[in-house]
């Protein structure tokens, strides 16, 4: 037991919840690329109060606060790297209030994202946003890392669904920007700096979220293509076809020669694959799915368009699966979230399995294609430092080509710790000023999140 964990149970409130870390608080995603803290304690409060009570312990004795969601992440923001105190938001899980007539909900921080969907849903409306660890993953981890996910194309990533946050600021202050409010432009836009700020400015303890009415009718069409250009063409037949497809992702042959077995139908070995989704009422829906099969099909081995709910359950449970697919290959990877302008997806896409077979890696990507986000992958065996050293290095080199595309280093995961310097080689030395100077202004001691974001 460390002397901080006593301090903090002596002097906190039971509701602090403080305790022994668990070895699983203290990696996220990242474990297999080697990346594990240590934390002195952790803090699961039950209340927005006992959140700032820990803050103000922390700021006071000058102790570092890495606040944590559901450890989902793929950019390890919320590991300890360097020691200090944990904040969970696991126990923070009330609905404060839910109008689904009025299109909105207030939820806290700890909140699962699919259990938050399943209410909405449960009463006609809908929560948008969909990142792929959904089961896993918090509201506030969403916030913070403003995930997006394959229906971001046409709604937006989390950050366009948050009207109000609840925030606890350094060196331990209640904040509340935005509110059920839709429309607030008052101020600086310090709702949206928290957003995506990786717990680097403060602990988000509840948000107000809008929603909307569910769609009456989703409807996928996949098509299959023999080569990366065709595949990238038929994703910009796609966005010129008139409609606003729901989603529109991709997989390249590399990635499809693994999991097309698997896929709820027969499909060529090693085909580009894009799938795309019309949605609204019933008759929006296919009349979307109708054009979206005509834009489709021009260079396509197989267009394929299920209409039957469980067909289509099927298909996007299997788009879910393919991350833990392609983990299981090799048993690790490194992965990046790059993101480029649509236009030069097919050049990202290439330049990925270059940049593996330069390094004798096994490389592949899938992604939001609609976004220009990639999934870039480089496969290594579990436990292989040397070949883990060389992946490490062919993620720098990727990063160089989204920034030479006139993309981003990260469109969906952040930087964490793993990419904390990179913004420096994507933005001009004034702009990555300014950036520090937010940090500063919000953690003038910077101890929340240490060596998350920046360096
Ligand atoms: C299989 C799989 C699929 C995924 N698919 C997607 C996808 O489609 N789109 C996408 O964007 N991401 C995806 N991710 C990544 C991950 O799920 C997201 O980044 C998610 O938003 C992280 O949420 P979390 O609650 O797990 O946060 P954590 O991993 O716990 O934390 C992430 C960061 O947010 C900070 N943080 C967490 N909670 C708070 C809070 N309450 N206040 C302040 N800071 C906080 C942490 O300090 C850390 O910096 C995927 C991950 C997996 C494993």
């Amino acid at each position: 037991v460390t002397a901080t964990l006593e301090a903090l149970r002596r002097e906190l409130p039971a509701d602090a919840g403080v305790r022994e870390p668990a070895a699983a608080e203290l990696v996220d995603q990242t474990e297999p690329r080697g990346l594990r803290g240590r934390a002195e304690a952790v803090a699961e409060p039950r209340t927005t109060e006992a959140v700032a009570a820990v803050m103000r312990w922390c700021y006071e004795h000058d102790v570092p606060i890495v606040p944590r969601g559901g450890g989902t992440g793929y950019a390890g923001g919320a590991v300890p790297t360097e020691g200090g105190v944990v904040v969970s938001l696991a126990r923070m899980t009330a609905i404060r209030a839910f109008d689904p007539l009025l299109w909105r909900i207030h939820a806290e921080a700890g909140v699962r994202t699919a259990d938050l969907r399943r209410i909405a849903r449960a009463s006609g409306v809908w929560f948008p946003p969909d990142p792929g660890a959904a089961e896993s993953s918090h509201i506030g981890g969403n916030i913070a890392t403003n995930a997006g996910g394959p229906h971001a194309f046409k709604y937006g990533v989390t950050g366009a669904w948050v009207t109000g946050l609840e925030v606890v600021v350094p060196p331990g202050d209640v904040i509340r920007v935005g509110g059920a409010a839709r429309k607030d432009v008052a101020g600086y836009d310090l709702r949206h700096l928290i957003v995506g700020s990786e717990g680097t400015l403060g602990i988000v303890t509840a948000a107000w979220l809008r929603l909307i009415p569910a769609p009456e009718r989703s409807l996928p069409v996949i098509g299959l293509y023999p080569t990366v250009a065709a595949g990238c063409e038929a994703i910009q037949a796609a966005m010129a076809s008139g409609i606003v497809p729901a989603a529109i992702e991709y997989l390249d042959g590399a990635t499809m020669a693994y999991v097309s077995s698997t896929l709820p139908f027969r499909a060529p070995p090693g085909a580009f694959a894009v799938i795309v989704e019309a949605d609204g009422s019933v008759a929006e829906a296919m009349a979307g799915r109708e054009a979206l099969e005509e834009a489709l099909r021009p260079g396509a081995a197989t267009v394929h368009a299920p209409l039957e709910n469980d067909a289509i359950a099927a298909l996007w449970r299997w788009r879910s699966g393919v991350s833990i697919a392609i983990n299981a290959v090799r048993g690790s990877r490194v992965s990046e979230d790059i993101a480029v302008p649509v236009d030069r997806l097919a050049e990202a896409v290439t330049a990925t399995l270059e940049i593996g077979a330069r390094h004798g890696l096994e490389a592949m990507s899938w992604g939001h294609a609609g976004d220009g986000n990639l999934h870039s992958s480089f496969l290594v065996d579990a436990g292989d430092d040397a070949a883990l050293a060389l992946a490490e290095r062919a993620s720098d080199e990727l990063f160089g080509v989204a920034i030479a595309l006139g993309g981003t280093v990260s469109g969906e995961h952040g930087l964490g710790v793993l990419k904390n310097g990179q913004l420096r080689g994507q933005w001009p030395p004034r702009a990555v000023e300014l950036h520090r100077e937010v940090k500063r202004l919000f953690d003038p001691k910077g101890l929340l999140n240490p060596g998350t974001k920046l360096p």
